[in-house]
């Protein structure tokens, strides 16, 4: 298998570029953030606390998440539901960072995750693809940028889809969950010993593929 884990803070590019590498490459991208928001979605909808682990293990473990492919793109369904958009909310997207400290969470997810991996090639991006999930990818980059950069690249994306937002209030997000992600007791976000160091705050997404191209031909 040529694996390629991709992994890094939110905001630092990672989607963007797993998917152009996979175009490139040939190979799937899967996209683990969106079972831990898929997961979330799903405590929110049923009002579940996602501050009390309990309910939540109880209720994830009767959640019937699955992945598809339409023309490349990664789909993903709670139940029948494509939620693929939905996910993408803030709201979401910070309720995915609480219960992604849940050992019974990140045990379910990893397992999926894991089985994606062993049967095709994948480029998949994360918190945890080099340290936990796939140990032996055959290229490991952790990606990383500025939090102002990263609040700049949101409050972009938010502005284009005309949402008001403030980007203070981004940035004082951004560190928050960077915060949480990497002191986090189980599986934290970090630097797997033998990824590469990508800093994309001054690099164009063009020039981070580049990169990652010439890493991966050079392993
Ligand atoms: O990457 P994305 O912002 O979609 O991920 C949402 C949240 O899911 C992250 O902040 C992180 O807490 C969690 N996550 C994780 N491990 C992964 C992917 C995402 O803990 N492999």
């Amino acid at each position: 298998m040529r694996n390629i884990a991709i992994d890094g803070p939110a905001g630092a590019g990672k989607s963007s570029i797993a998917k152009l590498v996979a175009k490139k490459l040939g190979i799937v991208y899967v996209d683990t953030g969106a079972m831990y928001r898929t997961m979330a979605l799903a405590c929110l909808k049923s009002d579940v606390d996602i501050l009390n682990e309990d309910l939540v293990s109880a209720k994830i473990s009767g959640v019937d998440i699955r992945i598809d492919y339409q023309d490349g793109t990664q789909h993903i369904y709670l139940g029948n539901q494509d939620v693929s958009t939905d996910i993408r909310q803030e709201e979401v997207g910070k309720a995915a960072s609480s219960i992604a400290r849940y050992a019974d969470v990140r045990a379910k997810l990893v397992a999926l995750q894991q089985k994606l991996a062993c049967t095709q090639d994948v480029i998949m991006d994360g918190r945890d693809i080099g340290t936990v999930v796939l140990p032996d990818a055959y290229l490991k980059v952790f990606l990383t940028a500025s939090s102002r950069v990263r609040a700049e690249r949101r409050y972009k994306e938010l502005i284009e889809k005309g949402e008001s937002c403030d980007i203070d209030e981004i940035e004082k997000d951004i560190i928050a969950r960077d915060e949480q992600d990497m002191n986090r007791e189980v599986s934290p976000l970090k630097q797997a010993d033998d990824a590469v160091l990508v800093d994309t705050s001054d690099l164009t997404i063009d020039q981070v593929v580049e990169r990652i191209m010439e890493l991966y031909d050079a392993d």
